[in-house]
């Protein structure tokens, strides 16, 4: 029943939203305990005590609550963009102000505004790599742009490079990088990075015209090894970073995060006149200014990632001694594998489904045979759902012919 009511709506609505959606109601009828719902990124930890504290302290200390909860300027508070310049000088060695800053409301919204910026006509074209965050294709459509999808390597999850390097045209204004991704969770290699930029400063040269890397970075703090997520104005001049606190400091809500550039930026003032005149388009009025407050004093704050460190070990361990074909997800929170068997991703969901487990088949995030499970969820949610997987593993088996093993 209620798996039908998702299928009624699917493809008229967001996959994620209409899932997690049927999850709810699932969970309001059975219990939330007996629902295994991996549909959202959404950060299932608390913000680390440093942003409880730096909350209570502002709202506390001030004499001045007008100003908290007032208005900032559009770009945002000065000493909040300079305090994030000073990190980024620590932690990337760069020489950056808080004119490289732009304080947005979240990674989307700068996004958004990215994407309205490099609109030049009807032809201009922003191009995504696959696999990809769904939410791309309303960012690069608003700006009035046409999104390019480059197919995914589904052996590596690095970049396809056969498949990128033809779809490169005049109109390329702007690539979206996402890593570590969502939903793979794989970090673009050093490697990986030069070779795109490379290829780019080429095709820009060629074209006569700068091809902008757009790096969508909610995801750079959260990192379980010791790969390291490359500063990528250090690779390629012409980069853009999108960033949010969303994720790395578990405050989706509050809706704060940046649009940076470094100084290396081919015409550094058109870029943030444009920069600036599409945030106001895409009514980005200001961040909010008392989480401003709060981000000036946690930019060097460590997300809080016991939670999803475990979750990520047990699925690891689980999903390889079941058998799962997954991206080994070095960062974010997401597991991301293949439908078994050869079996479509819909046809696995709605198996999943009827055992009360909740993923996302990814069709939506240019990797069909793909789902993305959202291991930022409690540490009991993972644990419990491991004896419905591996059911779900021979089910497949069953529904594809083969015959079932014994675990
Ligand atoms: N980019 C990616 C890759 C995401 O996963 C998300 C949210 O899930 C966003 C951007 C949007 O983040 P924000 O909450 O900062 O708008």
């Amino acid at each position: 029943m209620i798996a039908s009511q998702y299928l009624a709506t699917r493809g008229k609505r967001s996959d994620i939203r209409a899932l997690s959606e049927t999850a709810g109601q699932l969970a309001l009828k059975i219990g939330r305990e007996n629902v295994y719902d991996f549909t959202l990124g959404n950060p299932s930890t608390p913000p680390p005590q440093e942003v409880e504290d730096a909350i209570v302290d502002i709202i506390r200390g001030t004499d001045d609550l007008v100003a908290v909860h007032g208005y900032s300027s559009n770009a945002g508070m000065d000493s909040c963009r300079q305090a994030i310049a000073d990190s980024f000088n620590r932690r990337f060695g760069r020489q950056l102000t808080k004119d490289n800053f732009m304080m947005v409301t979240g990674a989307s919204t700068g996004l958004h505004t990215v994407s309205r910026a490099l609109h030049i006509d009807e032809n201009s074209e922003i191009m995504v790599i696959a696999p990809f965050f769904p939410g791309y294709y309303p960012m690069v459509a608003c700006g009035g742009n046409k999104m390019v999808v480059v197919p995914p390597d589904t052996e590596h999850f690095q970049i396809n490079f056969d498949e990128l390097e033809p779809r490169l045209s005049k109109h390329t204004q702007g690539i979206i990088i996402n890593s570590p991704n969502n939903p793979s969770g794989v970090i673009y290699s050093e490697e990986t990075i030069k070779k795109l930029a490379a290829l780019l400063k080429k095709k820009s040269a060629e074209y006569g015209h700068a091809i902008y890397l757009i790096c969508d970075e909610p995801y750079r703090e959260l990192v379980y090894t010791d790969e390291v997520v490359p500063y990528i104005p250090a690779y390629y001049n012409n980069t853009i970073i999108c960033y949010s606190y969303s994720k790395s400091l578990s405050l989706p809500g509050e809706r704060i995060g940046f649009v940076a550039t470094d100084n290396n930026i081919d015409d550094f003032d058109d870029v943030w006149a444009g920069l600036r005149g599409a945030s106001s388009d895409v009514a980005n009025v200001c961040a909010p200014t008392l989480f401003q407050m709060v981000v000036e004093r946690c930019v060097d704050v460590a997300p809080n990632m016991a939670d999803y460190a475990h979750n990520r070990k047990v699925l690891r361990e689980a999903f390889s001694r079941i058998g799962y074909r997954f991206a080994d997800p070095s960062g974010a929170f997401y597991l991301f594998f293949q439908a078994p068997f050869g079996m479509s991703a819909e046809d696995f969901m709605d198996l999943a489904i009827k055992r009360n487990v909740f993923v996302v088949p990814a069709a939506s995030f240019g990797c069909p045979e793909w789902l993305r499970l959202s291991f930022c969820v409690s540490r009991h949610t993972v644990e419990a759902s491991i004896p419905a997987f591996e059911a779900l593993y021979q089910e497949a088996r069953e529904a594809m012919g083969k015959q079932p093993v014994p675990l």
